[in-house]
This record gives C-alpha cells, structure tokens and sequence, in this order.
C-alpha cells in the first residue's frame, strides 16, 4: 500500500508500505477517511530532519505515516482481541495516542500524558493517510451508527478538541464566546458552541473561513488584520469583555487578545499548539480574577462522548469539510490547506 509521509519544507511523498498485519492484541483498521488536522502543517512545514524536536516529540516522526484523524472498519485481529473490543466490519475511530496503558494518565484515557511517552499515530506511529492501519485494540472508539466516516475523522482529533475545551470551560446557554481562529478546530468550537446556545464571536484573517463562521452560527465576525478584537469585543458585550475566549490558533497576538477580551472573572483556554505568549499578569489575570486553562486534545472517553454529542444532538459536523480528496491528491490537498484559507479537508478511500 501507499501512505503519505511529509519530508519536512512542505514536501511530502506517497511512499510505498506493505499491507500491515495485526499483532497480539491489535486490529487492522481499512481507511474510510482520514482527516487533514492544523497540527499536521506543523510537521509539514518544519524543516527537513527537524520536524521531531520542532513538535516535542521523539522519534523521526517523517519516517511514518501521516495523519491522526483516521476513521475505518475493522478488517483483522490479532490474537486477544475480544469480540467487545473490536467486531470484523465494525466501525471504528482511533484515539490517535498510545502509551505503557499503565501509568496514572494512561489508566485515566489520557495517554498522550503517559510517563513513558506516548506513541501518536501520524506523527510517532504509522497514521491514517493510507488504505490500512494497524493500531492496538485498545486505542479503538466506535463510531456511533448515526455518524458517517468523515464526521469519525474530524471527531478523531480537531472537532473532539473543541469539543472537550468548551466543556472543561464550561460553556453554556447565552455565554459570550470569543473564538479567535477559525481553523478547523475553530470553526468546530462555533459550531458547538452555537448548538449549546452560546453568543459566539469568530476571530481569523481569513475572509473566506469568517463567512463559513457566519454560516455555522457565529454572532458576529471579526477580521483581526483590519480590525481591533478587543476593542469590537467589549463593544459588543456592554463594555465588559466576553465570558469565555478560546484561542485556536496558536498566534501569540491572538493568545493575548483572547486573556485580554475576558471580563472580570472571565476564562480564557488555549488550545491551539503555538509559540511562547507575553502577559501582564496583573492587568491581564490576577486584577481581573481570570482562570487560564491550557487543553490539549481529550482523553479516550471524551472522544466516545464527543461522538454521542454530535450524534444525539445532529450536529452538522459534515459541513466543516469544505474539500475531499483522494489519497493521490495529497500534494495539491496540503499545498491549498497550508494557505490557511480553507475549512477542513479530508481523504476518502
Ligand atoms: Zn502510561
Ligand atoms: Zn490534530
């Protein structure tokens, strides 16, 4: 078979693999879509040979397979694997992160926080950006019979950590919500957001992802490279700032914005990867009684709930993919994907 593997400086190659066969206690998945997710722009633009130590992470992460949103049917298992783990023609997503399943993280579902470090598929361990996938069965989430493929994928990692975030925030019924970036983690914050009845406010630099906030129900839309966020913000919130600020993007401007747009006791998450972000503690957090929260993706379970949420609550979580693709069109899909002007893509098999 064939699998994407980024080489770093925005190349990437359809390199050839042989079928995978599963191991005691693991499956093999057959790809019915693989999602494109922002944080694969990060080991597609690093630099050739230093994609590994740019993301934190060990290994030669452009040696693998890429993509961590994959979404498929089980088509072998290996010995020890139980009917309740994992069925032949079961549908299945994959908690994209696998550790000692020992450890005090890894025992809680959040095994990317294993002490031992953490295997992360697409990036450390073979992804979805191929016809076949071996994972162990642990790391299996069914996908709800309600679901379709490509809403499996975007759960899989973008969708299920906004999801996460605006539950760990607390987000509910008339908040104001400020949302700056409308990537595809953004964009999937807005529409949950919205569906659990908050006043969202959609922050990027991108003409073209705004109107597809606008689209996903956000209130108001702000163009941060014409116009001044916080500033519109307490304009539109009496003076007061917004309740709640996510920042999705990882910008270091829009990091501060999104602290600085919070009311008094206000909460402000970050859950977009990025670079380092200077704050007046004072002004920004202790005067105003602020709580910070950093979210990094959800354990095991919140990606079993995300999914009964959209499908309980009809999320239409399809309308995020604005483009499909085949797996051969891996070149054209992340050289339009690095453009940051897009909503999300996805690979189809
Ligand atoms: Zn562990
Ligand atoms: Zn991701």
């Amino acid at each position: 078979m064939r699998g994407v593997v980024f080489l770093g400086d925005r190349e990437l190659v359809l390199q050839e693999f042989p079928d995978p066969t599963p191991g005691p206690g693991e499956v093999v998945i057959e790809m019915k879509a693989s999602g494109m997710c922002g944080s694969d722009l990060h080991t597609y633009r690093a630099p050739k040979g230093g994609a590994a130590a740019s993301l934190g992470l060990g290994g030669n992460v452009t040696q693998v397979i890429a993509g961590h949103e994959p979404c498929g049917v089980v088509v072998a298992r290996g010995s020890g694997v139980s009917d309740r783990q994992a069925q032949i023609g079961q549908r299945m997503m994959n908690f994209h992160y696998d550790g000692c399943g020992v450890c005090h993280h890894c025992r809680q579902g959040w095994s990317q926080m294993c002490i031992e470090g953490a295997t992360v598929y697409g990036f450390t361990g073979h992804g979805g950006h191929a016809p076949y996938m071996r994972i162990p069965a642990s790391t299996l989430v069914p996908l709800p019979d309600e679901l379709s493929f490509v809403e499996g994928a975007a759960i899989s990692c973008g969708a299920g950590t906004a999801y996460n975030a605006l539950r760990r925030m607390g987000v509910r019924g008339g908040s104001t919500l400020a949302i700056f970036g409308q990537g595809p983690v953004g964009l999937a914050a807005t529409l949950f957001a919205g569906a659990m009845g908050a006043r969202v406010f959609a922050v990027d630099i991108a003409p073209e992802r705004l109107a597809l906030a606008r689209s996903f129900g956000a209130e108001q839309t702000i163009n941060s490279a014409a116009e001044e966020p916080i500033r519109l913000l307490k304009e539109w919130t009496h003076g007061q700032g917004v309740e709640f600020a996510l920042d999705a993007s990882g910008a270091p401007e829009a990091r501060a914005a999104a602290v600085r747009a919070c009311r008094a006791w206000g909460t402000a998450c970050f859950v977009g990867e990025g670079k380092t972000v200077t704050l007046d503690v004072s002004q920004d957090m202790l005067r105003k009684q602020l709580t910070l929260i950093g979210s990094w993706t959800f354990n095991i379970t919140g990606q079993a709930d995300c999914a009964r949420y959209v499908a309980d609550n009809r999320i239409p979580l399809e309308r995020l993919f604005t483009h499909r693709f085949a797996l051969d069109e891996a070149e054209a899909a992340y050289r339009l994907f690095d453009n940051q002007t897009i909503g999300k893509g996805v690979f189809v098999f």
